[in-house]
């Protein structure tokens, strides 16, 4: 399959793993956005949200754990950051295998929404 991050899961494109267990991935954004910028992934490949299915709800909470856990490693915790999934084109996603931004490590502008 042609995708980005199915061969980072495979380790066919290298990546700087943060975590890592048997149904999930993160790693850092290859054009960080922020000091602290982590992308969180399921190993199977959704090409989407709008992919998601009910059997799917076990590693979405997963991924929300992760994200948990990470921004605690991170020390980003207190401070904060922010969780974004982009879904299609005008959500602006560019590689289509579900993943979960993590941003944080610096006050973050407020935008969100129409730009
Ligand atoms: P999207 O716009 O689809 O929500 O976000 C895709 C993200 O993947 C972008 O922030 C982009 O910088 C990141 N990205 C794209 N290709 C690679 C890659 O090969 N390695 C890593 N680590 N990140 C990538
Ligand atoms: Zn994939």
């Amino acid at each position: 399959m042609d995708c980005i991050f199915c061969k980072i899961i495979e380790g066919v494109i290298p990546s700087t793993k943060v975590f890592e267990n048997d149904r999930i991935l993160a790693f850092r954004d290859i054009q960080p956005a922020a000091p602290v910028h982590i992308l969180i992934i399921p190993k199977k490949h959704i090409p989407t949200m709008n992919d998601v299915t009910d059997e799917d709800a076990p590693v979405i909470a997963e991924l929300f754990a992760a994200a948990r856990q990470i921004a605690k490693e991170q020390g980003i915790d207190e401070s904060g950051y922010r969780l974004v999934n982009n879904v299609n084109a005008d959500g602006g996603q560019v590689v289509y295998h579900l993943h979960i931004h993590l941003l944080g490590g610096a006050k973050l502008s407020p935008l969100l929404g129409e730009v």
